[in-house]
This record gives structure tokens, sequence and C-alpha cells, in this order.
């Protein structure tokens, strides 16, 4: 006499109560037209703030890399050597006294931004 009945155990049934929720109105799938390349991971923003060259022709406010401040750059113009080749020109075909124009001209000449704190170079303007 083991004392085994075969009994039928009631299985728990797993009812589903309740509704479902509904599923969000907005899909993720990506816009036609757009097929993301395959192996790129759909949803990895990737946000890179490029400050290569962030530098105008104006002293800007920005923070120096190097000192870590809130600094309005220093600015320095320097001639380039474009700068010589339009002052050699106008030396040659238009006339002398108008040689050192280019010189006094923002737009012929690099524009270096520096830190006013600790000098260090920030960035640089080129025309
Ligand atoms: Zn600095």
């Amino acid at each position: 006499m083991s004392g085994d009945k075969m009994s039928g155990q009631a299985m728990p049934n797993v009812q589903y109560v309740g509704p479902q929720p509904p599923p969000p109105p907005y899909s993720t799938h990506p816009p036609p037209g757009v097929q993301p390349p395959p192996g790129a991971a759909i949803g990895t923003v990737t946000t890179t703030f490029i400050v290569t060259n962030p530098a105008g022709p104006d002293p800007m406010i920005t923070t120096c890399p190097s000192c870590h401040h809130q600094i309005v750059t220093r600015t320095e113009r320097n001639p380039t050597t474009k700068t010589h080749a339009i002052a050699c020109l106008l030396f040659w075909f238009i006339c002398w006294p108008c040689v050192c124009l280019p010189y006094c001209m923002d737009s012929c000449n690099n524009i270096d931004h520096y830190c006013p704190n600790c000098n260090a170079y920030i960035g640089g303007y080129k025309f």
C-alpha cells in the first residue's frame, strides 16, 4: 500500500485576468525610406560635440580647455600667406600705398583666439 492516488491534481490554471494593455500608439520602427545599415544599433544616439574650430573673427565666450574658466577669448590677427599674396598683387598691379590694406583687413588675416587667463591657444579662425 503505497498510498498513491491517481487523483487528478488540479493544475493551476494560469488565467490572464484583465484586459491586455493596448500597444503604444507610436511605432518603434524607423520611418520608411530610412534604412538603417546592417549591424547598426537602433536607438543609439551618438552625441559628439565637435569643437575643433568654433572660433570666429570676434572674441567669443568659451570655456578654456586649459584652465577651465569661462573666458572671453583674446584675439590676435596674424597675416597669412594669402595676406602676403594680396599685398604683392596690390603692390604690382594697383599701387604700393595699398600694400598695407590686406594687413589691416580682418578678412585677409588669421584670427587666433587665446585665453586671457592662461594664454592657452583656444582656436583659430582662418579665412
Ligand atoms: Zn585658460
